[in-house]
C-alpha cells in the first residue's frame, strides 16, 4: 500500500489525510505542536473557553462534504447558521445590524445607509453569479493543471469576466456602487480575509461578501474548535496514525522524487507527502531552498493579527455574538502604532463572543471576548511596544462606544501577535494567509498544490491555492486529492 506523510495537521492537512486514506492510502500526519488542528484550536483560561484562531466560518457543506464521503451522516456535524452577518458600531454613534440574506441585506443598507435598495440588490445579486461561476475554476480546481482548469465551467467563467471588476481595487467598485462611505467600509472588510488590502485587492474578491452576505455566516456548536475536532475524529476512524510534538525537519528526495521524511524523532519511507506548512518554510526548512519558485515566493506577504482574549466579568446586551465592528477613522492611529503608512487591511476593532451561545464558555454572567486588530507582519519591530499601544487604543475606543470601563472588567487575559503566529504555527513571518492577494493575479502568484520538480510532494493549506480561509484550505486538500489520483493512476 503506498505511504503517504502529512506534514501539519491544520485544516489542509486533516482534509488531505482524510481524502488520501479514503483512496486506499496508509496516511500518518506529523504535528510539531502538541495538539491537532494548527489555528483552529481552543484555550482555557481559567473559567473561560476561547477559539484561538478564526471565528468567522461560511460553507459549512464542505465540511458536511466530508462526513459523507467518510460515510457519516452529514447532519451530526451541528452548527447554527448566524441570523446576523455584521453588527458595527461607528464612532458617530451610529449602531447597525445587517441580518444575513440578501433581500435583508439590501434593506438595512437602505434604512442605515440611504443606499438604493434595488441597486444593492443587483449588486450582491452579481457577487452571487461571479462566486457560482468562478469556484469551480479558480477555487476547486488547480490553476496550474490545464485539463483541470480548462472545464466546462471555464466558458461561463470567462463570459463573466465584465462584471468581476479585475482591472479596479475593491474599494474603487463599492466607492463607485455606494454613496455612502460606511457602505463601503463594510464590504472592504473581505479584503482582510485573506490578509489584503481593500485599496490594492481587485474588485473580483468581493465574492467574499456573497459568503457573508447572501448566505451568511455559522457557528458550529460547541465552537470553531468542533471543526478540527470533527476532520481528526473522521482521520482517526479512518485508520489516520497521528504523531503530535513530532517536528518534520527534512523532506527526503532522490532522483527528482519523494522518498520519505525526517522528524525530531525518526525517518519515516514514503511515496507521498504533503506539507500543510507554509509553503516558504517548507522549502527554507524542510527542502533547504531547493527548487524553490523563488517569483512566487517573493510576493508581499498576507497581513498578520493582534488578537486579545479577554474573560469579561461582565455581560453587554447591545453586543451580539459574531463579527461585531467599532469602525470610524481609525486609519491615522493605526497607522501610528505600527509605523506604517501602507493601507494593508480595514482599520477596525473586531469583537467575537461564543459565550452569548455556548454558556459553558465563560462563568455565568461574563463573556469571553476575542478582540482582534489587523497588523502588519513581522519585520523585527518592536511588538512589545505595539501591542501595549494597540491593548490602550482597543480598550480607550470601547469603552467610549459601550460606555462602560472596559479595562477593569477584565479578569483573564491572553495576547496572541506575529511573533507568535510565526512561532507557534510556523507562519513566514507571522502572516496569517501566506501571499497576499494585493494585485488582480495574485492567484496565478499563489504556489500550486503540487511540486511540479518534485513528484510526489503536495501542498494543501492556506499559503498554497486556492487561499486564505478555512473553506479554501478545505479545497486545496480537494485539489490535492485530485492531482493525486491523477498522478498514480
Ligand atoms: C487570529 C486568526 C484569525 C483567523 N480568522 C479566520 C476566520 O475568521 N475565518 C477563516 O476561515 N480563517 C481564519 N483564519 C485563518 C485560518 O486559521 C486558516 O485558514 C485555517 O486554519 C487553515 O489553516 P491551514 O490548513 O493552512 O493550517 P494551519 O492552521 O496553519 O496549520 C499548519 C500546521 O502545520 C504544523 N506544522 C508546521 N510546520 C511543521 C513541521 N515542520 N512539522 C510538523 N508540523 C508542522 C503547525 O504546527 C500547524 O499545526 C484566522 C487565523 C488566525 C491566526
Amino acid at each position: 500500500m503506498m505511504k503517504v506523510a502529512v506534514i501539519g495537521s491544520g485544516i489542509g492537512g486533516l482534509s488531505s489525510a482524510i481524502r488520501l486514506a479514503k483512496l486506499g492510502l496508509d496516511v500518518s500526519v506529523f504535528e510539531a505542536n502538541d495538539f491537532v488542528g494548527g489555528k483552529v484550536n481552543e484555550q482555557w483560561l481559567g473559567e473561560y473557553r476561547f477559539d484561538m484562531g478564526p471565528s468567522v466560518f461560511t460553507e459549512p457543506t464542505l465540511i458536511e462534504e466530508l462526513m459523507s464521503l467518510c460515510g457519516k451522516d452529514p447532519s451530526l456535524f451541528l452548527y447554527r447558521q448566524l441570523g446576523e452577518s455584521c453588527r458595527y458600531f461607528f464612532t458617530d454613534g451610529q449602531q447597525v445590524i445587517v441580518p444575513a440574506g440578501m433581500k435583508q441585506t439590501a434593506q438595512i443598507f437602505e434604512s442605515s445607509f440611504g443606499e438604493n435598495r434595488q441597486r444593492t440588490e443587483r449588486f450582491l445579486k452579481r457577487l452571487s453569479k461571479n462566486y457560482q461561476a468562478l469556484s469551480p475554476v479558480f477555487i476547486q480546481s488547480s490553476l496550474h493543471r490545464l485539463n483541470q482548469w480548462f472545464n466546462k465551467g471555464i466558458f461561463r467563467a470567462i463570459m463573466r469576466i465584465p462584471y468581476y471588476g479585475m482591472i479596479r481595487s475593491m474599494n474603487a467598485v463599492n466607492e463607485a456602487q455606494f454613496k455612502n462611505p460606511k457602505s463601503a467600509q463594510l464590504l472592504n472588510r473581505m479584503a482582510t480575509y485573506n490578509g489584503s488590502s481593500p485599496y490594492r485587492t481587485p474588485g473580483l474578491l468581493n465574492i467574499i461578501s456573497h459568503l457573508e452576505f447572501n448566505e451568511g455566516p455559522a457557528m458550529p456548536i460547541g465552537g470553531m474548535v468542533q471543526i478540527s475536532k470533527t476532520l481528526h475524529q473522521l482521520c482517526l476512524e479512518l485508520g489516520v496514525k497521528f504523531y503530535v510534538s513530532e517536528r518534520v525537519e527534512e523532506i527526503l528526495h532522490s532522483k527528482n522524487k519523494v522518498k520519505g521524511i525526517r522528524t525530531i524523532h525518526q525517518k519515516v519511507d514514503c511515496d507521498i507527502v504533503v506539507s500543510n506548512m507554509d509553503v516558504h518554510f517548507t522549502y527554507e526548512r524542510l527542502l533547504n531552498g531547493l527548487h524553490e519558485p523563488k517569483k512566487i515566493l517573493r510576493q508581499e506577504k498576507s497581513s498578520s493579527a493582534i488578537v486579545f482574549y479577554w474573560g469579561m466579568k461582565s455581560s453587554f446586551n447591545e453586543l451580539g455574538i459574531h463579527n461585531i465592528f467599532f469602525a470610524g477613522d481609525y486609519q491615522a492611529e493605526f497607522e501610528a502604532i505600527f509605523e506604517t503608512k501602507t493601507r494593508y487591511a480595514d482599520p477596525t476593532i473586531y469583537v467575537h463572543i461564543t459565550s452569548k451561545v455556548e454558556k459553558g464558555d465563560a462563568p455565568e454572567g461574563s463573556e469571553n471576548w476575542f478582540v482582534m486588530v489587523n497588523a502588519p507582519i513581522n519585520v523585527g519591530q518592536d511588538w512589545d511596544v505595539f501591542v501595549a499601544e494597540t491593548r490602550r487604543t482597543c480598550i480607550e475606543k470601547l469603552s467610549k462606544a459601550l460606555k462602560r470601563d472596559i479595562e477593569s472588567l477584565i479578569e483573564v487575559e491572553a495576547i496572541n501577535e506575529p511573533r507568535k503566529i510565526e512561532s507557534v504555527y510556523f507562519g513566514k513571518q507571522g502572516s496569517i494567509y501566506g501571499n497576499s492577494s494585493n494585485s488582480a493575479f495574485s492567484a496565478f502568484y499563489r504556489h500550486p498544490n503540487f511540486s511540479k520538480t518534485l513528484k510526489g510532494l503536495y501542498f494543501a493549506g492556506v499559503t498554497v491555492h486556492p487561499g486564505g480561509g478555512i473553506p479554501l484550505a478545505l479545497n486545496s486538500a480537494k485539489i490535492v486529492e485530485r492531482c493525486v489520483r491523477e498522478d498514480f493512476r
